[in-house]
């Protein structure tokens, strides 16, 4: 009987965020043990995909620790430290019981003094373990990717969607290819080739062009005769770190010169768009994106998603402060993080009025709190299990939250820091969508799942916070020359930095 333990340590750090973040943040969202199973089993999530694998295969699974949170500051050296501790002394403890580990890992993760904390969690796991010990990493998307981490695992899979809707097929990806590994039906060879580009996150959505062809093509790559996987990550351009950018990642059947070719062929692609890519959407200002809404309105088009995308602290308030000043039509703000207006509403209680400042608290770049005044139209606990296609299955918990509603504007206000994507926040908080002309979201690529099919239009406003779509402006310390668009350097033709045959 094969044994496979799982276990994961999750977290997009935006380096700049002046907040660290703590061990509180990640125990909120931690499982540990039997629990893992019992918490992810038939969700759309990494964990989700490794458990479908492993009850098809009548493997028995150990489960370690799993810990996540909403993307944020640095992680904090004790709440790395403490962490990463835990998950490398139960693989020790389970290291002989278990034929090898299932690990999820974001890609983008950067702790206090450590750029690249999980190439060092990773390290101290072949230490423990050994160089032959079979592991398999699935990966977001958006991570920063260095060969020297990636060819540390035998199996490294990323997300090929944004919305990543296909997270528990990417766990799954992993998983059979681990097991293919250890049986002996495969022979892995990975080649890693990085462009010299990263994009904003607001521009790495793969149903827009050009990227949407550029993953076609990755998809189309992973299918030729020979090769076992391809992923194309776009990077994190919000962790300034050595690592930032784009890597495409190949894995061939024993032929390294088939997987170099692939991972050559697609990098030289991006490159060859890499000003498209970086160009893919029209941006807005408050003032400029009102105005079309407005235009968009009296042509019936309804509703309009006003995308505060560059929100990374799910509390800017520069769209909110203007909206209030010009006067707009019925407008849903899901999921403002501010834990004090919740209290005050809580207080305050059903139907009660309030006067209360919301927002614009998680650093100087998210706007000054604004002053609302509203009625209480929902408060409570709010904790559910995601019915949206984006983590489907998977427990949001917001805490105590509440919808403040002056009567144009709602605003659902949430103790935890979450980000809305889908409809359940209104269905959650007893609103109708349907009375609703503009919605205001905060999210990058996630919300396209659920919103493309029922919004009228889309206008990304692009707001200074920490997350906008021009990378030039951010007060870049650590990317190295040759990345486009931050250090400008020439790019790269695609050069293959990284080959092993672990
Ligand atoms: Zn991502």
């Amino acid at each position: 009987m094969t044994v496979l333990a799982i276990s994961g340590l999750v977290h997009e750090t935006v380096t700049f965020l002046p907040e660290e973040t703590n061990l509180a943040a990640f125990e909120h969202r931690a499982s540990r043990g039997d629990e893992i199973a019992t918490t992810f089993v038939g969700s759309n999530t990494v964990y989700g995909g490794f458990l479908s694998v492993c009850q098809d295969n009548n493997v028995t699974v150990e489960g370690l620790i799993c810990a996540e949170c909403a993307p944020s500051g640095p992680v904090s050296k004790a709440a790395f430290q403490a962490l990463s501790d835990e998950l490398v002394s139960r693989a020790t403890l389970w290291r002989d019981e278990a034929d090898g580990l299932l690990l999820h890992l974001h890609g983008a993760m950067v702790a206090r003094g450590d750029n690249d904390p999980e190439l060092t969690l990773l390290l101290r796991l072949r230490e423990v373990l050994g160089p032959d010990y079979p592991i398999a990493v699935a990966m977001d998307l958006h991570g920063n990717v260095s060969a020297e981490k990636a060819l540390l695992a035998d199996i490294v899979c990323g997300f090929r969607r944004s919305p990543h809707t296909d997270m528990a097929e990417t766990g799954a990806r992993a998983a059979s290819l681990l097991l293919a590994k250890m049986t002996g039906k495969i022979k892995p060879v990975t080649a890693v080739a990085r462009p010299g580009l990263v994009l904003p996150s607001i521009f790495t959505a793969t149903d827009v062009s050009p990227l949407r062809e550029i993953m076609a093509e990755v998809r189309e790559a992973a299918k030729q005769p020979g090769i076992l996987d391809v992923t194309l990550f776009m990077g994190f351009a919000y962790a300034d770190v050595p690592e930032i950018g784009a890597t495409v990642l190949a894995i061939a059947d024993g032929d390294e010169a088939l997987a170099i070719r692939t991972a050559e062929r697609i990098s030289a692609r991006l490159v060859e768009e890499r000003e498209a890519l970086y160009n893919a959407a029209p941006l807005f200002d408050p003032d400029t994106a009102l105005d079309k809404a407005a235009e968009l309105l009296a042509q019936g088009v309804r509703p309009i998603v006003l995308l505060e995308h560059a929100d990374r602290g799910n509390d800017s308030t520069h769209l909110l402060q203007t909206m209030l000043d010009r006067g707009v039509p019925r407008t849903a703000v899901p999921y403002l993080h501010d834990p004090i207006a919740a209290m005050a509403a809580g207080s305050s209680g059903l139907g009660g009025q309030l006067m209360t400042t919301l927002g614009g608290k998680s650093s100087e770049m998210a706007g000054f709190p604004v002053l609302f005044t509203g009625f209480i139209k929902y408060t409570g606990e709010l904790r559910y299990s995601i019915t949206g296609p984006y983590r489907t299955g998977e427990t949001n918990d917001l805490g105590l939250s509440a919808v403040i509603d002056n009567g144009k504007i709602a605003v659902i206000v949430t103790s935890h820091s979450m980000t809305a994507v889908d409809t359940d926040p209104f269905t959650q908080c007893g609103l109708d969508i349907n009375e609703f002309d503009i919605i205001v979201l905060r999210s990058k690529t996630h919300f396209r799942a659920a919103y493309e099919p029922i919004a009228g239009a889309i206008l990304i406003v692009d707001t200074p916070d920490w997350g906008p779509a021009d990378l030039i402006g951010l007060p870049y310390r650590n990317v190295p020359p040759g990345i486009f668009p931050i250090t400008m350097g020439p790019p790269d033709d695609g050069i293959i930095d990284g080959l092993d045959d672990v």
